[in-house]
C-alpha cells in the first residue's frame, strides 16, 4: 500500500535548480519539492507525495490504484444511512419500480421497492451522499409517463444487506394511486414492429414500460400483471426473462406479450365464413376495407366502426346503417404526411396529433384538394383527425411491402345511437351485426370502456373538447382540501368526478344521459373510479336542474348521504377557477356562455356574467331573454331561434328572410301564437341559441343534427373570411342596459339582430356576417367585464361554457380582455363544455 497521495506533474518551475514542480493533486495545483527523487520527472509524470515532498516516481496504474484506495477510505468514513421514500402520483404501471431499481443499483445502494395501495415505497441504504443523490434523481429523472405528486421521506435504522430487490406488491392501506392513462405505441416499439429480425416483428400487441394499454385493462390495485386483463395470458420463457431483467425496457411491463404467448387477432366474417387469424386476419381486413367494406375493429377502449374515408359509397353506407344523421366521423391517417394532405396543421397541432395521448384533433379543412368523402363530415369546416395509437392500427394501414390499402379510415366509436361504446366481444357480435361486414378482434378483454378524446388548439394552448382516452384517469391537483365527494356532472357529455383531500379524478367520457344504458354506464364508471381511487364519498353534488337524469341518479344512489345541487354556470366558472388553482377565498368575473342551463329564476340561462367565488355567486349581467319554444325542437331547428330573436327585437317576420322561409307556415303560426301568449315557452338567455339564430338568419344553416353544429359552421366561415385578402374590420354592437340597484345588467341582442337582417338584405356574404358577429360577442365580453371591474375592482376573468369551444371566439375574447388589462383564465385541462363541469360542482360543494 502506498503511503502518500498521487499527483500529476504539470510543469517544472523555472529557477530553484529544477527542484520545484507544479503538481495537480485531485484537481488542486500545488508547488512540490522534487529534489528527493532519483531522476527528475517530466510533464504528465505521476509522483507520490508525502509531507509536501515527492518521494517516488510512479506509473499511471499505480497512481490509479492509490487514488481508488483513497476513495474507498473516504467512503468508508462516510456515514451509512437508510431512508424510506413514499412516492405518490401516477407511479404504477409506468416503469417506476424498474427505474428505482436501476437508480439504486447505479448508486450502489441496497434496499427494496414495492407498489402499495398508496403509490411506490422505496427503502434505500448506503452512504449519505448516495442516498441524497437517489432522492434527487427520484424526482428529476422519473420515467416519462410518471407524474410524481409527492415524496415523503423518513429515516430508518440501518439493516445492511447486499442487494436491491423489487418486492411483491402489498395491498395494505387505501388504494390512492392511479395507473397511467393508455398511451400510444412508442417509437422503440414501432421500430421493433417493422424489424424482421425482431421476435415481435408485426406483433399487433407490442408494448413496453413506456407505452400501451393501462387504464382500460386494470381490474384492481395495486397495478400488477395479476390485476389486469393480461392475467389471462401466461408469459412465455422469453417474455418472462425480459419482464424480470432490470436492464430490459420491458422490465415489469405488465402488458408484455409476444406472438408465442400474447393475445391473438381474429377476423370473423358473416355467417358461414371461416375466421382467419393474425397476419391472415389483417390481410383480409385490409382487403375488405379496400373493397368498400365496413368492419368493427377492437381497439383499446372499445370497438370502432371502420371504413375507407375516401370511398363515398362506403361512408354513405356506414352513415345509413348507423343512422347517424349529419354528425361528423373522425378519420385516422397513418402519419402526418397524409394529414397534411387534408388539413393545414400548425406545429402545435402536429405535436398534439402525434403526442402520446393521441386525441382526435379538430382541424380546419383544406378548402380545396381531393381529401376525404363529403359524407365524412357533411358541411363541416373542420375535420377530426387522429393518428394510429396501437400496433394493430399501424398494421391495419400496412407496413413494409404490404399491398397498399386505404390511407384514410373512418374511425368512429361502435355504438348504437346515443349508447355507450361497445367493449364486450359477445355484444359486438350481436349488436353490431346490422352495421358491419366483419369483426377484427382479439382475446384481450377491455375492462373499462374509454372513448377517443377530442381536442383542438386555440388561443395558444390545448383546448380539450372531450377528455377521455389518454387523459383519464390522471388526477387534478386541487387548491385546497375537500372532503370525500362525488359530483355527477350534467346530462350532456356526462362525466363524473371524485375528490378527496387535494386531488380530484374526473372520469372518462360517459355520454348523454338521455338513455337508460348511459345511466347504467354512469353507475359502472363511478364504481370503478371509487375502486381505483379509494375515495368513499360522504356527499354527492348534482346540477340544480330538476329534470336532469344525472340529478335523479344522485338522489337514487345517495343512500342517506346529502345531495347538494349547484347552479350550472356557477359550476362552469368554478371548474375554470379550480383548474387554474385559485384559492378558497378568491373571486373572479365569470363569463359563462353555453346553450342552456337551469337558472335560479327558472329561466334557461346561457349568456351569463357572474361575480363568483367557489362559495357563492351573483348574476352581474346576462343576455336579454327571448322565448324558447319547446326545448329540443328549438335546439335542432335554429330557424325557430331566429324567429324568436326577430320577435324579441320587434322585427316582423318577412318572407324575404331565409330563416322565415325555412320555417313551414303552419309551424310559423304556432310559434307566433306561443310567442304572443308565452304558452309552452321558457325565457332563455342562451348564447349558444343566439349563435343558432344568427346562423339561420345568415342562411348558413336552419336544421342541425347535434347541438353546436350551426355555431361550428359560423366559426369556420368567420375564420376563412377573416383570413381572406380583404379581412373585414369592425363588428355589430350589442346594446347594454345597466341594471337598477342590485339588478343584473342586460345585454340586448336586438341591435345585432337588426344589423344582421340589414346585411342579409344587402346581400353581404355570410362569412362577413360571421366575422362581424364574432367580433360583436368578443367586444361584449370586454364591455361587460369592464362594467364588473368598475363595480367590484376585480381584474380576473374566467371563461367557461360550451360556446368557448369556438376557437375564433376564444382567441378574440382573450385578446380583447388582455388588451384591457384583465388576467384571463381559460379552460386548458378540462373541456369548456359540460364534460368539464363536475370539477366545478365538487369545488362549490366543498365551499359552502
Ligand atoms: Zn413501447
Ligand atoms: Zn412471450
Amino acid at each position: 500500500m502506498c503511503l502518500g497521495i498521487p499527483g500529476r506533474v504539470v510543469e517544472i518551475v523555472d529557477g530553484y535548480a529544477g527542484q520545484l514542480a507544479l503538481v495537480d493533486v485531485e484537481g488542486a495545483r500545488r508547488r512540490v519539492n522534487i529534489g528527493m527523487l532519483d531522476e527528475a520527472p517530466g510533464r504528465d509524470d505521476w509522483v507520490l507525495l508525502h509531507m509536501g515532498f515527492a518521494v517516488e516516481l510512479i506509473d499511471r496504474a499505480k497512481a490509479r490504484e492509490a487514488l481508488s484506495g483513497l476513495e474507498m477510505m473516504g467512503r468508508g468514513r462516510e456515514q451509512r444511512i437508510r431512508r424510506r421514500f413514499e412516492v405518490r402520483g401516477v407511479v404504477q404501471g409506468v416503469g417506476f419500480r424498474p427505474f428505482v431499481y436501476v437508480t439504486a443499483s447505479e448508486l450502489l445502494l441496497t434496499g427494496s421497492v414495492t407498489n402499495t395501495g398508496d403509490g411506490v415505497l422505496a427503502e434505500v441504504e448506503g452512504t449519505a451522499g448516495a442516498v441524497e443523490e437517489f432522492g434527487r434523481r427520484l424526482c428529476a429523472d422519473a420515467p416519462p409517463l410518471a407524474v410524481v405528486e409527492d415524496v415523503r421521506t423518513s429515516e430508518q435504522p440501518t439493516r445492511g444487506g447486499t442487494g436491491f430487490t423489487i418486492e411483491r406488491s402489498s395491498a395494505s392501506g387505501r388504494a390512492r394511486t392511479l395507473v397511467s392513462p393508455d398511451i400510444a405505441t412508442c417509437d422503440d416499439c414501432l421500430e421493433e414492429l417493422s424489424d424482421p429480425s425482431n421476435r415481435r416483428y408485426r406483433h399487433p400487441f407490442i408494448t413496453c414500460t413506456h407505452c400501451g394499454p393501462r387504464f382500460t385493462i386494470v381490474t384492481g390495485l395495486p397495478y400488477d400483471r395479476a390485476a389486469t386483463t393480461m392475467a389471462d395470458f401466461e408469459m412465455c420463457g422469453a417474455c418472462r426473462a425480459e419482464y424480470e431483467d432490470p436492464h430490459d425496457r420491458r422490465f415489469h411491463a405488465q402488458p408484455i406479450a409476444c406472438p408465442d404467448c400474447g393475445p391473438r387477432l381474429e377476423l370473423v366474417g358473416k355467417e358461414g365464413a371461416l375466421p382467419s387469424h393474425d397476419a391472415d386476419a389483417l390481410r383480409t381486413a385490409r382487403k375488405l376495407l379496400a373493397e368498400g367494406g365496413i368492419i368493427a375493429v377492437k381497439g383499446l377502449g372499445g370497438y370502432h366502426l371502420v371504413c375507407d374515408a375516401r370511398d363515398d359509397a362506403a361512408v354513405a353506407e356506414l352513415r345509413r346503417r348507423k343512422q347517424r344523421g349529419g354528425k361528423p366521423f373522425a378519420v385516422m391517417v397513418p402519419d402526418l404526411d397524409v394529414a397534411r394532405g387534408l388539413v393545414t396543421p400548425t406545429a402545435d397541432e402536429e405535436e398534439l396529433l402525434s403526442g402520446g395521448r393521441r386525441p382526435i384533433v379538430l382541424l380546419p379543412r383544406l378548402a380545396t384538394g381531393a381529401g376525404v368523402s363529403d359524407a365524412v363530415a357533411p358541411g363541416s369546416p373542420h375535420l377530426g383527425l387522429l393518428l394510429p395509437y396501437t400496433p394493430l392500427h399501424v398494421l391495419l394501414f400496412g407496413i413494409g411491402d404490404d399491398p397498399p390499402g386505404p390511407d384514410a379510415l373512418v374511425m368512429t366509436s361502435a355504438n348504437l345511437s346515443g349508447e355507450p361504446i361497445v367493449t364486450d366481444d359477445g355484444d359486438a357480435l350481436t349488436a353490431l351485426a346490422p352495421l358491419v361486414d366483419a369483426w377484427l378482434r382479439h382475446d384481450r378483454r377491455i375492462h373499462v370502456p374509454c372513448d377517443d378524446s377530442v381536442s383542438r388548439w386555440a388561443a395558444g394552448a390545448e383546448l380539450p373538447l372531450r377528455r377521455s382516452r389518454g387523459y383519464a384517469p390522471l388526477p387534478l391537483a386541487l387548491p385546497f382540501d375537500v372532503p370525500p365527494t362525488l359530483a355527477v356532472g350534467a346530462d350532456l357529455k356526462n362525466t363524473c368526478a371524485l375528490a378527496e383531500g387535494r386531488y380530484a379524478w374526473l372520469s372518462q367520457h360517459i355520454g348523454d344521459m338521455d338513455d337508460l344504458s348511459t345511466v347504467g354506464a354512469l353507475t359502472r364508471t363511478e364504481k370503478h373510479l371509487e375502486d381505483l381511487t379509494g375515495v368513499a364519498p360522504t356527499r354527492l353534488v348534482a346540477d340544480r336542474h330538476p329534470g336532469y337524469h344525472s340529478g335523479g341518479w344522485a338522489r337514487a344512489h345517495a343512500a342517506g348521504r346529502p345531495v347538494r345541487t349547484v347552479q350550472h354556470h356557477h359550476a362552469h366558472i368554478a371548474s375554470v377557477m379550480a383548474e387554474h388553482g385559485l384559492g378558497a377565498d378568491e373571486r373572479v368575473i365569470g363569463i359563462a356562455f353555453d346553450g342552456t342551463g337551469h337558472g335560479t329564476d327558472g329561466a334557461a340561462w346561457g349568456g351569463e356574467v357572474l361575480v363568483a367565488g367557489y362559495a357563492s355567486f351573483g348574476r352581474a349581467a346576462h343576455l336579454g331573454y327571448v322565448p324558447l319554444a319547446g326545448g329540443d325542437a328549438s335546439v335542432l331547428r335554429p330557424y325557430r331561434m331566429a324567429l324568436a330573436h326577430l320577435h324579441a327585437a320587434g322585427i316582423p317576420w318577412a318572407d324575404d328572410m331565409p330563416a322565415v322561409r325555412a320555417c313551414p307556415p303552419a309551424e310559423r303560426d304556432v310559434l307566433a301564437h306561443q310567442f304572443a301568449t308565452g304558452f309552452g315557452c321558457v325565457p332563455t338567455s342562451g348564447m349558444g341559441r343566439l349563435f343558432d339564430a344568427v346562423a339561420s338568419l345568415a342562411d348558413v344553416r336552419h336544421m342541425v343534427a347535434y347541438e353546436a353544429e350551426a355555431a361550428m359552421e359560423l366559426e369556420g366561415l368567420a375564420r376563412t373570411a377573416a383570413a381572406g385578402p380583404a379581412a373585414p374590420e369592425g363588428g355589430y354592437r350589442f346594446g347594454i342596459r345597466p341594471g337598477k340597484g342590485e339588478e343584473p345588467a342586460v345585454a340586448d341582442p336586438g341591435p345585432v339582430i337588426r344589423a344582421v337582417v340589414s346585411d342579409v338584405r344587402d346581400c353581404v356574404p355570410a362569412g362577413l356576417i360571421a366575422v362581424r358577429f364574432h367580433t360583436a360577442v368578443a367586444a361584449l365580453t370586454t364591455r361587460l367585464a369592464d362594467l364588473c371591474r368598475s363595480r367590484t375592482g376585480l381584474g380576473t376573468v374566467a371563461l367557461g361554457g360550451g360556446v368557448f369551444q369556438n376557437a375564433v371566439l376564444l382567441e378574440a375574447t382573450q385578446r380583447g380582455l388582455t388588451e384591457r388589462g384583465f388576467t384571463v383564465l381559460r379552460p386548458r385541462l378540462l373541456p369548456p363544455n359540460d364534460g368539464g363541469i363536475a370539477l366545478g360542482q365538487l369545488m362549490i360543494a366543498a365551499s359552502g
